[in-house]
């Protein structure tokens, strides 16, 4: 390892966005999910617990000399831009600015540990990295780590206690569906049995689950089962947080094989709403007290937020008041939403000016559904 330099990898969950990332695995040890194409290219790596150790040196050194130029809230920027110049090559330039800008801008009691499934470490090695960055990061008031449901159910309820007891706080994981069915479909590696076994497990140990589901994955034979499933497994661990990811079939990805042999149709975009819709009329609020969180663009309707044990009226009403609206309506949403517009139908009148007669001329124009679904299918394919 070089001087100066730590590991970074290439993806955070969105709600990590603002998090310090520390690389303690690379790649994915499953890397056989269908619609993923993340880590395809690469072979799944640990990394030795001296190295991560040595990166978290190095991240708070970078803070430490930061810090000392900061003054009132205030930093010197010119000194700043002097010692990011002063760096021996391009990637210490990019660690520099990376702990300048979780001090600036992002969350400086958070840090994420990448990559796919950190928790697939020796509970013993996991343990001491979380430890020495509460030892080096005394100011951190969260760690959170990515753990695929089947290496949650193969950890012991004391080694999640002894994670929760070293500053693990929260674990995200990919859920997908809660489906037998589906799971296998998309070869997830995992089972339900997994994800409600090691949800549970999460969270006797006190630490957050925060599970992702795809509406849509499914496909259109699928899609009540994936609705039901999904919901079953929900009312039995209830996680602290069910964030949606709407499923769009990537071009390039192995789902493509599946649909064109036939097996597979992918759902319209609408339908995948209604199997939001379906999902949460299945939620037992006696049992789930989560929040529901929709914090992606892939989302048709981003504000379908709120807390299982009360919002979930406010979210069907909301979810049933635009698919009543008339379909040219629910079309020139659809558009504008799939073309990046990050608000709710009900602001329309804000988009910008050229852009609205286009939008509306497609919304009336097209009326082959092929046509329409493969137009927005243009739009989220570029979505990661
Ligand atoms: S476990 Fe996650 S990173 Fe690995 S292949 Fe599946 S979706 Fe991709």
């Amino acid at each position: 390892m070089e001087q100066g330099i730590f590991k970074i990898g290439p993806i955070r969950p969105p709600s990590e966005a603002n998090s310090l990332l520390l690389r303690v695995t690379e790649n994915c040890p499953w890397n056989q999910c269908k619609f993923c194409m993340l880590y395809k290219k690469n072979d799944f790596h640990t990394r030795p617990v001296a190295d991560v150790k040595k990166d978290i040196d190095c991240m708070a050194e970078y803070r430490d000399r930061i810090l000392e130029l900061e003054h009132n809230g205030e930093y010197d920027m010119e000194a700043i831009q002097q010692a990011y110049q002063s760096m021996p090559n391009d990637e210490a330039k990019m660690c520099y600015q990376m702990v300048f800008t979780w001090l600036t801008e992002g969350n400086k009691q958070a840090i994420f540990l990448q990559d796919a499934n950190t928790l697939v470490l020796r509970p013993d090695w996991l343990i001491e990295i979380v430890a020495y960055v509460r030892q080096r990061f005394p100011e951190i008031q969260r760690i959170t780590s990515y753990g695929r449901a089947n290496t949650l159910a193969r950890i012991s309820p004391e080694d999640f206690k002894r994670l929760r007891a070293a500053g693990l706080d929260r674990i995200h994981s990919g859920y997908e569906s809660g489906s037998d069915k589906v799971l296998q479909m998309i070869s997830k590696g995992a089972t339900q049995e997994d994800e409600i076994i090691g949800g549970k497990k999460v969270k006797d140990a006190g630490i957050e689950l925060s599970i992702y589901f795809m509406p849509g994955v499914g496909g259109k034979a699928l899609s009540d089962e994936n609705a039901a499933e999904t919901a079953k497994v929900i009312n039995e661990v209830n996680p602290d947080f069910v964030r949606l990811r709407t499923f769009i079939l990537r071009t390039g990805s192995l789902m493509e094989e599946l649909r064109n042999s036939g097996e597979y149709q992918e759902q319209r975009d609408i339908d995948k709403l209604r199997e939001i819709r379906k999902m949460l009329t299945l939620i037992d609020d006696e049992k789930a007290d989560g929040k529901i969180t929709s914090d992606h663009i892939i989302n048709l309707l981003q504000e379908v937020t709120g807390y299982m044990d009360k919002d979930l009226p406010w979210m069907l009403d909301y979810i049933d008041s635009f698919l009543t609206l008339p379909e040219e309506e629910q079309k020139k949403y659809q558009l504008a939403r799939r073309m990046g517009f990050p608000l709710d139908w009900s602001y329309m009148n804000r988009l910008q000016p050229f852009t609205r007669p286009r939008i509306e001329e497609m919304a009336k124009n097209i009326v082959d559904k092929k046509e329409w679904e493969a137009l927005l299918h243009r739009y989220t394919d570029r979505y990661i």
